[in-house]
């Protein structure tokens, strides 16, 4: 599994090479580090060693781990969401960034406005056309983005897609910079309520990739915490 601490000094390196390649600042570039199925103690040292933001799929994973973490860290949700666990959702995270239908939206919202705050939400767009991810179509983006934008608990600050499953290069980085392509629209043109503000793409074997096609937040996990298996 490696030594986090060795881990995330080698990825780094990595991210400020993609960026400097890109002619991008390090600086502009959030990395949450991805704990799904990671011990509280190795999250732990992930931040012992300087990571600040961290993303779950599961709300009762995260719900389960994060009393034992030690340590003020941004907490990202990254999974697949249901409507009735909005409510914990809301309690659990910063940020959700897997919005892909309005129901959700709708439920984050009221539950946000419960607690009294607006929650900062990405909607997830299907980009690869896989038909077992998750995400809206990009035909559908903007209409959704329109139909939730103005709901009172959340905030739609931006877009987030996972890469199409393949080591071809050329198709991965066809997929990000057609998101790039999408959010830059969107940042001229921007539903009203909307602040585009986010692009979350690339993972422990895309991050690279990504980066240099625009990406501001990465989700990395494996590269981290060694291999899930
Ligand atoms: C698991 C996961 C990641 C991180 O994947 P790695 O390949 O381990 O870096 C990123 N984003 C989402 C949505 C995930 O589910």
């Amino acid at each position: 599994m490696g030594n986090v601490a060795d881990n995330l000094a080698r990825l780094e390196e990595r991210i400020c090479a993609a960026a400097e390649r890109a002619g991008r600042a390090r600086s502009g570039i959030k990395l949450v580090a991805v704990t799904k199925t990671v011990s509280a103690e190795r999250v732990n040292e992930a931040i012992d060693a300087g990571i600040t933001a961290i993303g779950e799929n599961r709300v009762q994973e995260a719900r389960d781990k994060w009393p034992f973490l030690k340590g003020e860290v941004e907490r990202h949700l990254i999974g697949r969401l249901q409507r009735n666990k909005a409510g914990k959702a809301v309690e659990l995270f910063d940020m959700v960034e897997s919005v892909d239908r309005p129901a959700l939206a709708e439920a984050l919202s009221k539950r946000a406005l419960n607690a009294g705050r607006k929650l900062p939400i990405l909607v997830e767009v299907n980009i690869s056309g896989e038909a077992s991810k998750a995400g809206v179509e990009p035909s559908a983006l903007r209409g959704l983005i329109e139909e939730v934008a103005d709901l009172p608990g959340i905030q739609v600050q931006g877009l987030m897609t996972i890469g199409p499953m393949t080591g071809e290069e050329g198709i991965i980085r066809g997929a990000f910079r057609e998101l790039r392509r999408i959010a830059d629209e969107l940042s001229c043109e921007t539903p009203p309520g909307m602040e585009m503000k986010w692009i979350s793409m690339g993972m422990s074997g895309d991050f690279e990739i990504a980066i240099e096609e625009g990406a501001n937040i990465v989700r990395v996990g494996s590269a981290i915490f060694g291999d899930r298996n």
